[in-house]
C-alpha cells in the first residue's frame, strides 16, 4: 500500500468528510447568519462520488473517517450513507460530528454500525445561552440525543467552542457535566474562520485561562496513557467525576507536527490544512468518466505531499484577521 505522506513526514490516516454545507443552526462562531449562501446543489458530491473517494483513501492508508457537515443529518439519507460506509469498509473507524438536534431517532442505527464515538456540539447547558449561540431553542433535543447515545453505550464527546462573554460564565455547568456524565468534554479555542462570525480578540477565551478556572473547582489530572492524547485534545481526569475534560488549543499551542488529517468538503475539494484556503478541486476528476482510479490516487498523493504546516500560516496572520476565508460550516470543522 502506498500511503499519503507529506514533505514533513506526516502520514494521512484520518479523513474528515463533510457531506453537506447545509445546517439547521446558525452558530455565531461558525457562520454569519445570512441565509442563502449555500453551495449550489449541483456542486455537492453525490454519495456515490463520496464513496469512491473514501475507497481510494482507505486503499491509501486512511483508517479513520469522520462524517461532518454542515449538519450531516440535514442531508437526506445520511443514515443510509453511514450504513453503506460500514458495509463497504468494515475496518474503518467511523466517527460523526453533529449538533445533535436531529440525531435521536438514528441512535440505534449508530450503535448497530459500531460508530466509535459521536462528537456533539453543545456550547452551553443553559437553554437561553444555547439559543443565543446557535440561533435555535434546541437544547432539549440535543440533551435527549446525548442521553440516548449514552443509554445505547456509545462514546460521547462534547465539543464546546469557548467564547469569552458568552459561555465563560458557565464553568460550573461544564464541571457539573463531567462530574455526572461519562463524557469527554473538550473546549475548542475559537478560531477566526470565515468572515462575519462572532470572532474578535476580545471574545477569545484561551485554553490556559479555562483550565485555570476549572482547576479552582476540580482537581485535574492529565491523562497520560491515552493514545488519543496523540490527537489534538489534551485530556484530564476530573477527581470524583465520571467524565473527563480536555482542551483543543488550535490557536495557542498548535499540534501541526502530529496532524494526520485530510478533509474532503461537500463540493469535492481536498483541504489538507484548516488554516489555508489552498484546496484542490477533485470534483471534476471524480465526475469525469475517463479518469481512472489510479489517476485519482496519484492526484490525491500529490495534493497530500503539499500539506502545509498550519502553525506557520497562523504565525503570519495579522491580529484579528481570519486565518481562512471558507466558513467552518462548509469545511466541516
Ligand atoms: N454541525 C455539526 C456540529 O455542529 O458539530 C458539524 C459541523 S461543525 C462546523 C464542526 C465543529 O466545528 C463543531 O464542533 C463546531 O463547534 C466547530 N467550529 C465551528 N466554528 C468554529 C470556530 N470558529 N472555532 C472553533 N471551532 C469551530
Amino acid at each position: 500500500m502506498i500511503l499519503l505522506t507529506d514533505a514533513y513526514g506526516r502520514v494521512m490516516r484520518y479523513l474528515r468528510l463533510s457531506i453537506t454545507d447545509r445546517c439547521n443552526l446558525r452558530c455565531r462562531y461558525c457562520r454569519n447568519g445570512k441565509f442563502g449562501q449555500f453551495i449550489p446543489h449541483a456542486d455537492i458530491l453525490r454519495y456515490e462520488e463520496m464513496l469512491r473517494f473514501v475507497g481510494l483513501a482507505a486503499a491509501s492508508g486512511i483508517s479513520k473517517i469522520r462524517i461532518t457537515g454542515g449538519e450531516p443529518f440535514v442531508r437526506k439519507d445520511c443514515a443510509s450513507f453511514l450504513a453503506m460506509l460500514r458495509e463497504r469498509w468494515p475496518a474503518l473507524a467511523l466517527h460523526i460530528t453533529t449538533n445533535g438536534t436531529l440525531l435521536e431517532p438514528h441512535v440505534p442505527l449508530l450503535a448497530r454500525l459500531g460508530v466509535k464515538a459521536v462528537n456533539l456540539s453543545l456550547d452551553s447547558f443553559d437553554r437561553a445561552t444555547y439559543a443565543a449561540m446557535t440561533g435555535r431553542d434546541a437544547l432539549p433535543s440535543v440533551i435527549a440525543s446525548m442521553d440516548r447515545l449514552l443509554a445505547a453505550g456509545l462514546r460521547v464527546k462534547i465539543n464546546v467552542v469557548a467564547v469569552r462573554g458568552v459561555n465563560d460564565i458557565q464553568v460550573d455547568d461544564f464541571v457539573h457535566a463531567v462530574r455526572t456524565l461519562p463524557v469527554d468534554l473538550r473546549f475548542i479555542e475559537f478560531m477566526p474562520m470565515g468572515s462575519g462570525t462572532l470572532w474578535s480578540g476580545e471574545n477569545f477565551w484561551p485554553a490556559a485561562a479555562i483550565k485555570e478556572e476549572i482547576s479552582r473547582r476540580a482537581l485535574l489530572t492529565p491523562v497520560t496513557d491515552n493514545p488519543e492524547n496523540a490527537g489534538p485534545a489534551r485530556m484530564y481526569a476530573v477527581a470524583g467525576g465520571k467524565g473527563r475534560i480536555g482542551f483543543i488549543t488550535s490557536m495557542t499551542n498548535h499540534f501541526c507536527r502530529a496532524c494526520n488529517r485530510l478533509r474532503l468538503t461537500s463540493d469535492g475539494h481536498v483541504r489538507t490544512c484548516l488554516f489555508t484556503d489552498r484546496e484542490y478541486n477533485m470534483r471534476g476528476l471524480l465526475r469525469e468518466r475517463r479518469i481512472s482510479d489510479q489517476r485519482l490516487v496519484d492526484t490525491l498523493r500529490r495534493v497530500c505531499s503539499l500539506k502545509p504546516m498550519g502553525a506557520d500560516i497562523l504565525a503570519r496572520r495579522v491580529h484579528d484577521e481570519a486565518v481562512a476565508m471558507r466558513r467552518m460550516t462548509s469545511i466541516g470543522g
